[in-house]
């Protein structure tokens, strides 16, 4: 069995490879992630389409499993996508069509215990123990290792980091209904509605930046206000960053997503700075694997992944 497909699911772009046993990557495709809807055939009927192209019409004969990455929550044991905050599908069977129909393996992660696989068997956490993953993309979420096993929790869902509460002076809703966390400050996402109520606060002129993207061009441009906020910004991360230590005693962390990958000249070394110093700091660094550590993760999983312990297939066993 040598070869596996891959698919990411992101709340914007899906992602799917054919894999090799080493992680090389063969056909590749990107296309955008269906919006939503009731039925959950939509998705399933995505994904199923999806797979069938990226292996070129049919699956190799040699094909040992699909693995899926997706932003959760999730219930890796049923195969089930519950209610993901930034996607509007509710409780969506995935595995058990796909399986029927292909007639092989699959199995199905949240989106950052992939990420964190992906480190592990290819990227900066290789032969670490305790590591902690983290995305700062469209959402904000982290991967735990833990003594070598990823931490899962009930239906596989520990670590969702980007629902830390973090803070309370801006009257920020996140995505998933409350106020106060992570993901509703510091997410592509909601950068742009934060920083809109940090200047109303501040009584700052508001120019309306769409997107994330143009907050860090205004940075870079030398904006004396956005400066002032990406300290602030800086400050709520490094909270989130020091409960994800004292939380999981981590000797790494990996950043990860969209939003660091494009800017850690801006975020890393000021997010890193503000970290309490109550455990000792853990190395902190940027993901070198290009953004493709949720796909290399669900590639793995496509050949073994334990969901009552957490242990994933190493990449020398069959
Ligand atoms: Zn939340």
């Amino acid at each position: 069995m040598v070869h596996v497909v891959a698919v990411d699911v992101g709340a914007t772009n899906t992602r799917a490879a054919v894999l090799e046993r080493d992680g090389r990557t063969g056909d590749r495709m990107e296309v955008k992630t269906p919006a939503g809807g009731a039925d959950p055939s939509i998705l399933t009927g995505f994904l199923s389409g999806l797979i069938t192209r990226v292996a070129g019409g049919a699956l190799p004969d040699d094909t040992a499993g699909i693995g899926l990455s997706i932003a959760g929550p999730v219930d890796i044991r049923q195969g089930i996508l519950l209610n993901p905050p930034n996607m509007t599908f509710r409780d969506v069977p995935v595995t058990g069509p796909l399986s029927e129909e292909f007639g092989i393996p699959v199995r199905m992660i949240n989106d950052c215990h992939a990420g964190l696989i992906g480190e592990v068997s290819f990227g900066a956490a290789k032969g670490r123990q305790n590591a902690v993953y983290v995305t700062l993309s469209t959402g904000i979420g982290a991967g735990v290792l833990e003594n070598g096993r990823i931490l899962l929790g009930r239906d596989g869902n520990a670590a969702e980091v980007g629902h830390f509460h973090v803070d309370d002076t801006y009257d920020l809703v996140c995505g998933c209904g409350y106020s106060g966390h992570w993901e509703g400050y510091a997410s592509g996402k909601y950068l742009p509605w934060f920083f809109s109520q940090w200047c109303h606060y501040h009584g700052k002129p508001h120019w309306g930046p769409d997107a994330a993207e143009d907050i860090f061009r205004s940075a870079r441009g030398g904006d004396d206000d956005v400066l002032r906020f990406l300290e602030e910004l800086s400050a709520i991360n490094a909270r989130a960053v020091s409960d994800i230590i004292v939380a999981y005693d981590p000797d790494l962390i990996i950043f990860d997503g969209s939003v660091i990958r494009s800017n850690a000249d801006l975020l890393l070394g000021p997010m890193i700075d503000a970290v309490d110093r109550y455990l000792s700091l853990p190395e902190m660094v940027m993901t070198a694997l290009d953004g493709n550590a949720p796909l290399l993760g669900a590639g793995v999983i496509a050949r073994g992944y334990d969901t009552e312990y957490g242990n994933f297939a190493t990449l020398t066993s069959e």
